[in-house]
């Protein structure tokens, strides 16, 4: 009696619905959840398992069928109530104290007479709620999603027309400069020029941003000379680099094969977008571009890239922004370098189409490391080139001293001091050349390195740059004058 009240007593207390039946089927208990929930008049006692869930057991004149798999297996099953109306529920149904090893499908009552089989105790839970919730979340999902999805369409249709007129500007410009004309007038038409090109790239930006969130992106692989890929990343970024007198390095591993299958634009753009951060935000040191063979598997195999800078730096706070849309690490940021702040998040949609993933690694002053693996194929004519078991082991991520770098950054010493003085001689070159675009970039590495400088200097660097944005000639002149003065009393030079 003890046994049996244990064995009760919390069951008649769950929420589920607790069912005993008989190895013939008639139910023996029900708990208070069934009896409420089913509402059976009379109660459950005494009636067929058959009736409560005639999906799942059938009566047969000697006979329980079942598809039901006894003990682990859970199965949405419908309840029916006395008064024949339904709800779903989730039911597991255990055979007590007799394990029975053929659990599983049809089985005969009268063929097992002989046996001692105990009870079949069912528990069921009421999932009406559950199920009702799912459908509204996922009527709102779809909802959001037909938003985003028309959204997205309109972002691309209007970026794709606003390309045209772009492009009919461009091209007149591009006659317009064919002709005999004055100094003025040319260096108003170079500047429309530059800036249909830069809005030609926001325009690309936002079109492959919103082909990427309405999940209509597809890649274009094919078979690519990939040492050839990367010279053609070295060219369209080595003139910058080298003008911004910074150092670069591209490492390939041998183990990477000559020829492999992916979409090499894509790739392009990728290491192109973090080349063009780098430099961005780089006024001293070197930039470096390392490529590795980590990972094979059959023909596929896992290319790691890292684009590495000797820049500003990211907070560790502010990395997890980085690759969400329109973030851009603070205002001032953006103002200074410009930007729409979908360059990472494009990279790294990309990225993951090819299977892989990015990341960074930065320290505040010392510089950034912008990493990213993807997986391309090995045509049958290279994968006897490859050595098994032969994968590389990129370098340290996060490393990033480099002492006469630091100098250089730190205003005051003898390197920063050596790097303002030929930032400013590049920039009044510049200016005297009337290339104003150059002048902007040594303009930006001056701010850089005079960034921890006293107030009196960074305010003349601010005003000088005014006057450079300005292409006001006399301006620029008094304030470098100016500027070069204060530098030298405070270098004691
Ligand atoms: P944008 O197109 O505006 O450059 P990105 O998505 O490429 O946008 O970059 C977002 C922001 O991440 C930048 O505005 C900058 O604040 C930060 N960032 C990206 N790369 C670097 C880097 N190499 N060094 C320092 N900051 C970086």
């Amino acid at each position: 009696m003890e046994v049996n009240e244990s064995c009760i007593f919390p069951a008649e207390d769950a929420l589920e619905l607790i069912l005993m039946f008989d190895r013939a089927g008639i139910v023996t208990y029900a708990n208070t959840a069934a009896e409420v929930k089913l509402g059976y008049e009379g109660g459950l006692c005494g009636i067929h398992i058959s009736k409560v869930f005639p999906g799942a057991f059938e009566q047969g004149e000697d006979r329980l069928e079942t598809e039901f798999s006894f003990g682990k297996e859970v199965k949405k099953l419908a309840a029916y109530r006395g008064n024949r109306t339904c709800f779903p529920v989730e039911a597991r149904i255990l055979l007590q104290d007799k394990p029975e090893p053929e659990v599983q499908g049809h089985f005969r009552m009268s063929d097992r007479e002989s046996g001692d089989f105990g009870i079949y105790i069912c528990m069921a839970v009421d999932i009406l709620e559950k199920e009702f919730l799912n459908r509204e979340i996922s009527q709102v999902k779809q909802e959001a999603q037909l938003a985003l999805k028309v959204k997205s369409e309109f972002v691309a249709n209007v970026t794709h027309e606003l390309r045209t007129p772009v492009n009919g500007i461009l091209g007149n410009i591009k006659v317009l400069l064919g002709e005999d004309l004055d100094k003025q007038t040319i260096r108003a038409l170079q500047m429309m020029e530059r800036c249909c090109g830069d809005m030609n790239k926001i325009i690309d930006n936002i079109l492959d941003f919103s082909k990427l969130e309405a999940g209509k992106f597809t890649l274009e692989p094919r078979r690519f000379h990939f040492r050839n890929m990367l010279d053609y990343v070295r060219s369209n970024h080595i003139n910058k680099l080298t003008e911004k007198g910074l150092a670069f390095f591209m490492t390939v591993s041998p183990r990477i094969p000559e020829y492999v299958i992916g979409d090499e634009l894509r790739i392009v753009q990728v290491l192109g977008n973090l080349l063009s951060n780098a430099q961005k935000f780089t006024s001293v040191g070197k930039i470096t571009v390392e490529a590795v063979l980590t990972a094979q598997v059959k023909d596929k195999i896992e290319l790691f890239f890292m684009v590495k800078d000797t820049g500003i730096g990211i907070d560790i706070e502010d990395q997890d922004k980085l690759f969400q849309s329109f973030s851009q690490v603070d205002a001032s940021i953006s103002r200074k370098y410009g930007g729409t702040g979908l360059g990472l998040t494009i990279c790294k949609q990309l990225v993951e189409l090819m299977g892989g993933r990015i990341e960074v690694a930065s320290e505040k002053n010392k510089g950034s490391t912008f990493s990213f693996s993807i997986w391309v194929g090995v045509s049958e004519e290279d994968e006897s080139l490859l050595q098994p078991d032969h994968i590389d082991m990129p370098l340290d991520m996060a490393a990033f001293e480099d002492e006469a770098i630091e100098d250089a950054r730190q205003f005051g010493t003898r390197e920063n001091r050596k790097n303002l003085e030929k930032n400013l001689s590049k920039l009044i070159l510049c200016v005297e050349m009337e290339n104003w675009e150059k002048a902007e970039v040594f303009m930006d590495t001056v701010r850089q390195l005079t960034q921890e400088a006293p107030g009196e200097v960074r305010r003349m660097v601010l005003r000088l740059k005014m006057a450079v944005q300005k292409e006001n000639y006399d301006r620029i002149m008094a304030d470098f004058a100016e500027l070069n003065r204060v530098l030298q009393i405070q270098g004691g030079g």
